[in-house]
């Protein structure tokens, strides 16, 4: 169940019991980091409610919080459905490059429909900060070089309580 509210005649926001959510701080991992959610196939709110459990049950990462979720037109290839966006906020002990790979791994465990392989990818993690640090290589650029043009960060962003 989740509440609509109309921002504008592109922009959908939806709250919902998981999205946004902020945890009881425990504070056990070191790093913290802010990860951008998004897909635009299939029922996405209900699959970021099924990673909202499976991250909170990896020993991992520790969920901090995560924002509302953001619908929104698709940029650069217009012809598409609409985007769900969401952020959430997690610790883990994981190094950048590591963590990365279990993102990818994760998006690998949701992000494809299980009806035929090498479906389209329907759930997209980006690092969008991890710490303060500053990382540009050619696997990983972080911060994320456009999270500061994207309505799709900016908007979920700006609710949280950091
Ligand atoms: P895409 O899923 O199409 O957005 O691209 C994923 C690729 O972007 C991965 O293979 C990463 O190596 C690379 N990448 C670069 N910077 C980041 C970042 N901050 N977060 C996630 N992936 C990144």
């Amino acid at each position: 169940m989740y509440l609509k509210r109309k921002l504008n005649d592109d922009l959908l926001i939806f709250k919902g019991l998981r999205f946004p959510y902020k945890a009881n701080f425990k504070n056990s991992h070191r790093y913290q980091t802010i990860v951008g959610i998004g897909g635009n196939i299939g029922d996405v709110k209900r699959r970021f409610e099924h990673l909202f459990v499976e991250i909170k049950r990896d020993k991992r990462v520790e969920l901090l919080e995560t924002a509302l979720i953001l619908k929104n037109p698709p940029f650069g290839f217009k012809d598409q459905d609409d985007f769900f966006n969401s952020i959430i906020v997690l610790k883990t002990n994981m190094q950048p490059y590591l963590f990365l790979d279990y993102l990818m791994r994760l998006e690998k465990k949701f992000g494809r429909r299980r009806s035929f392989a090498n479906a389209p990818r329907t759930l997209d993690l980006d690092i969008i900060f991890f710490d303060n640090r500053i990382i540009n290589s050619k696997k990983l650029t972080v911060p994320h070089p456009s999270w500061s043009k994207r309505e799709s960060v900016i908007i979920p962003l700006s609710g949280l309580n950091l």
